[in-house]
C-alpha cells in the first residue's frame, strides 16, 4: 500500500522543484509577505521554507498530511471553480510520503508554536511519545521542512541531475514566483551560505520585479501590453453572456532593441506557473521578421481564466495546461504583443 502511495507521490513530486513550487504556492495562499527558502543539496537533503503567512491551526495538523487534506474546497461549487493555487490537498501528502516532513507553525491566536513530524501520510512521534503537535518557539507563520527527498525511491533519486543543476531549477521555479508576486519578499539560499543567490525586496510592480530579478537591461525595453476583461454587459440577464469567455491578460514583453539566445517565457494561469507549448511557439513567432534570425525576446504573460474554462481533469503538477478557447486566447495575446511591436517600431 505505503509503496503505491509512494509511486503516486513520485509522480507528483517529481523532483526538488517541483516539491518547492508546491510549498511555495501554498505559502501564498496563506498570505504571507515574506518568504525565505533554504536548501542544501540541491534539495535532496533538505527544502526549507519559512513563511509570515496565516499559520495552520493546532487541530488541524493531525491531519494535515492525509490526502486530500485541504482548507481551500469547502463544497461542491467551490470544486468547479477554482480560485486558489492548490485544490486537491495532495501535495503534503505527496511530500510526506518521498521526505522526511516536519512542519513548525503558529497562528496569530496562538500562544506558541507547534512542531508536527509526518511519514507516510500520517503524524509521527520521535521520541517513544504519543504522536501529538508539540509545543516550541516560533514566529507567526509557518516553516515546512522536507528532508532526503526520494531517500524510500531510489529510482526517482538516481533520475535527479547534480545538486547544482536540481538548485538552478529550484532558483528559476523562486525567481519567477518572485517576478508575479512583486509585493512579496523572497529569498532563496543554500545552506550554511552567508548571502542568499536570490533576495528580492518588495517591489511595486512586475515590471520593478523584473528588474530586479532578471536586470535592468530586459527591464527598460519592456513594453506592457494589457487585455481587459469584455466589457460588463449592462442587460446581463437578456443576453447569451456564455458566448464571451470571461478573461483577461496582462503581459510584459520586450522591444526589438532587446535581443537574446533563448527564449524566456514566464507564464502564469490564473496565479499558477505553467508550461503551454502552444503559448511558446505562438508569443515567439511574433517576433520572426522583427528579431533576427536565432535571437528571442523575454515575455511574461499573466492570464486570468474563469476558472471553469480551464481543464481542472489535467493534473495540477502536469506542466501543459488546456483551457477552453485557447486557439481564439492564443491569437488574441499575439495580435496584442504584435500590435505593441509595430507601434513601437513607428
Ligand atoms: P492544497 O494546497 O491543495 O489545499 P496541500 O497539501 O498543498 O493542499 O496543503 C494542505 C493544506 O495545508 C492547505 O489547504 C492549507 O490549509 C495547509 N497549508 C499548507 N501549507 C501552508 C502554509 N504554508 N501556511 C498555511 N497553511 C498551509
Ligand atoms: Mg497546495
Amino acid at each position: 500500500d505505503s509503496v503505491i502511495n509512494r509511486i503516486a507521490a513520485g509522480e507528483i513530486i517529481q523532483r526538488p522543484s517541483s516539491a518547492l513550487k508546491e510549498l511555495l504556492e501554498n505559502s501564498l495562499d496563506a498570505g504571507s509577505t515574506s518568504i525565505k527558502i533554504t536548501v542544501k543539496d540541491g534539495g535532496m537533503k533538505l527544502l526549507q521554507i519559512q513563511d509570515n503567512g496565516c499559520g495552520i491551526r493546532k487541530e488541524d495538523l493531525p491531519v494535515l498530511a492525509q490526502r486530500f487534506t485541504t482548507s481551500k474546497i469547502s463544497s461542491f461549487e467551490d470544486l468547479q471553480s477554482l480560485q486558489t493555487y492548490g485544490f486537491r490537498g495532495e501535495a503534503l501528502a505527496s511530500i510526506s510520503y518521498v521526505s522526511n516532513l516536519s512542519v513548525i507553525t503558529k497562528t496569530k491566536a496562538d500562544e506558541c508554536a507547534w512542531k508536527a513530524t509526518y511519514e507516510d501520510g500520517v503524524l509521527i512521534s520521535k521520541d517513544g511519545s504519543p504522536a501529538a503537535p508539540k509545543p516550541c518557539a516560533g514566529n507567526d507563520g509557518t516553516t515546512i521542512m522536507a528532508e532526503n527527498l526520494f531517500y524510500n525511491t531510489p529510482a526517482r533519486l538516481s533520475a535527479l541531475r547534480s545538486s547544482s543543476e536540481e538548485y538552478s531549477r529550484i532558483l528559476d521555479v523562486v525567481t519567477k514566483y518572485a517576478v508575479h508576486n512583486p509585493r512579496v519578499s523572497f529569498s532563496c539560499k543554500k545552506a550554511g551560505s552567508p548571502t542568499p543567490e536570490l533576495s528580492t525586496p518588495s517591489a511595486s510592480s512586475v515590471k520593478d520585479a523584473i528588474g530586479i530579478t532578471y536586470g535592468q537591461t530586459i527591464a527598460k525595453a519592456l513594453l506592457h501590453v494589457q487585455i481587459p476583461l469584455p466589457e460588463e454587459a449592462p442587460h446581463a440577464e437578456s443576453m447569451d453572456v456564455d458566448e464571451e469567455k470571461r478573461w483577461s491578460a496582462d503581459i510584459y514583453c520586450t522591444n526589438p532593441n532587446y535581443q537574446a539566445k533563448k527564449l524566456v517565457l514566464l507564464l502564469f494561469i490564473n496565479h499558477r506557473l505553467v508550461e503551454s507549448t502552444r503559448i511558446r511557439k505562438a508569443v515567439e513567432a511574433v517576433y520572426v521578421g522583427i528579431l533576427p534570425k536565432g535571437m528571442s525576446p523575454f515575455i511574461y504573460v499573466s492570464l486570468q481564466i474563469d476558472p471553469h474554462a480551464v481543464d481542472v481533469n489535467v493534473h495540477p503538477t502536469k506542466r501543459e495546461v488546456h483551457f477552453l478557447d485557447e486557439e481564439i486566447i492564443i491569437q488574441r495575446v499575439s495580435d496584442a504583443i504584435h500590435d505593441a511591436l509595430i507601434d513601437e517600431n513607428e
